[in-house]
């Protein structure tokens, strides 16, 4: 595409930022539409693992390693499994060629905000709709203003205004709880979970119970993972089950190093119910009100929202925002742009989420741990070392980052 295009990206998360500085590089006018009214409004969430071979290489094309290495943790991006009892039963693999990091959310946000240009972000502007005016995609927000622009790109997350807009369907409830437990200053102030972790994270499941317990720098955050029905996590108070699970865990014998994860600290923890988008989800585009075809398209959790369990979810937003931008380059019209961007990113979703979802249903099996070892023994999240991964899109790369199924759900 030569001519600059007026882009307005909604969301100011991961997503929406990488793909406005990658959109603002290639010469495009950017406008950036968040609710928050700033970056630190609310709690972002515990830290994140960006896979050296996919996430990173969207950094690098942005021209921020440099940045990235100063702020990220690859000492932290290492996992190990313990059974119930405290046994490690899958210890840290150490890849010393490994470009993978751990990274706090707020440093990631930061370092893509800053290399955007000064009010790019309007802040606490939340969208309300989008449909279509004169051939343009039209945008009116909670504050009662309005925009048009000549692109649209929806990075609004999990419950997005853009996706409803374009056809795209909600998130569905896994059947998995999380209580988010923050263990700010761990070895000072809870000596005993900083030794129970060590270093990256922890990882400890027995049937419909899990533990996932990360360490960054200074700090710890624990996810307390259990099934439940999504009406009780949604009207219990988070101490009543924080309770609850504390005596869960003590009548399933966990180990009393790890039930303390349950029991540590005052705050009770954030509940945060696991929802995903069904494998292949898609949208056709077209805005209701007119039934064409609007000039709006999704990024990150807008367009898939997978379960955690295979760390992708924001390596993948990383790659849409560079798809998005080289499919701009690479077409004449932006209707083109968007089939060619939908349709590279449709297939690699459809992986990730066939993957992520294997993997969530395996963690919290009636026979974990051994059903998540036995599955991680066929099927993997990571990459084969020996497969080139330079091209994503080569034929190999599916079955190799996710397993043979991958490339049928793929399809
Ligand atoms: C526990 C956990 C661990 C994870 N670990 C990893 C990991 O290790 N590696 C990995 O790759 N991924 C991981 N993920 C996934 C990752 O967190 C997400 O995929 C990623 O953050 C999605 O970013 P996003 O920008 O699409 O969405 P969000 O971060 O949700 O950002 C959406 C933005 O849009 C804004 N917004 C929403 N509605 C509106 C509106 N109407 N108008 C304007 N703005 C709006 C929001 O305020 C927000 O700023 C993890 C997820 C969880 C839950």
């Amino acid at each position: 595409m030569e001519r600059p295009l007026d882009v307005a990206v909604c969301g100011a998360g991961i997503a929406g930022l990488a793909a406005a500085v990658l959109l603002h590089q290639a010469g495009h006018r950017v406008r950036v539409h968040e609710r928050d009214a700033h970056a630190a409004t609310r709690d972002q969430g515990g830290s994140i693992g960006i896979d050296g071979a996919i996430g990173r290489r969207v950094i690098e094309r942005m021209g921020l390693d440099d940045v990235f290495a100063a702020v990220s943790h690859p000492e932290d991006a290492t996992g190990r499994v313990v059974d119930a009892a405290g046994t490690v039963i899958r210890p840290p693999r150490i890849d010393p060629e490994s470009r993978d990091a751990e990274v706090e959310r707020p440093e990631l946000r930061r370092m893509l905000l800053d290399h955007l240009p000064a009010d790019t972000v309007r802040w606490g502007h939340r969208l309300r709709s989008l449909d279509e005016r004169d051939g343009r995609p039209h945008l009116t927000f909670e504050d009662g203003t309005d925009a048009v622009a000549d692109l649209v790109v929806g990075g609004d997350g999990a419950w997005s205004r853009v996706r409803a807009s374009v056809g795209g369907t909600e998130p569905v409830y896994s059947g998995i709880t999380f209580l988010d437990r923050r263990f700010p200053d761990v070895d000072r102030d809870f000596p005993s979970i900083a030794a129970t972790i060590q270093r990256g994270t922890l990882f400890a499941h027995t049937a419909g119970l899990g533990l996932i317990a990360q360490r960054i720098g200074g700090n710890a955050r624990v996810y307390v993972a259990f099934r439940a029905e999504l009406d009780h996590v949604r009207s219990a108070p988070p101490a009543a089950l924080r309770a609850d699970l504390e005596r869960t865990f003590t009548a399933a014998g966990w180990d009393p190093s790890l039930t303390e994860f349950t029991t540590a600290g005052e705050e009770p923890g954030t509940v945060r119910p696991v929802f995903e988008h069904p494998v292949g989800h898609r949208w056709d585009g077209r805005v209701p009100a007119t039934g064409r075809r609007v000039a709006a398209t999704l990024v990150g959790d807008a367009a898939h929202l997978q379960s955690p369990f295979c760390a992708l979810g924001t390596n993948n937003a990383l790659l849409d925002a560079a798809d998005l931008v080289d499919a701009l380059d690479g077409a004449g019209t932006v209707e083109d742009a968007l089939a060619a961007y939908e349709s590279r990113m449709w297939r690699r979703a459809a992986a990730a989420a066939e993957a992520a979802h294997a993997s969530i249903r395996a963690f919290m099996h009636d026979e974990a741990p051994a059903e998540h070892l036995r599955r991680r023994s066929t099927a993997s999240c990571r990459p084969d070392p020996a497969v080139d991964l330079d091209d994503p899109w080569a034929p190999e790369y599916l079955p190799a980052r996710f397993g043979s199924g991958a490339r049928a759900a793929a399809e």
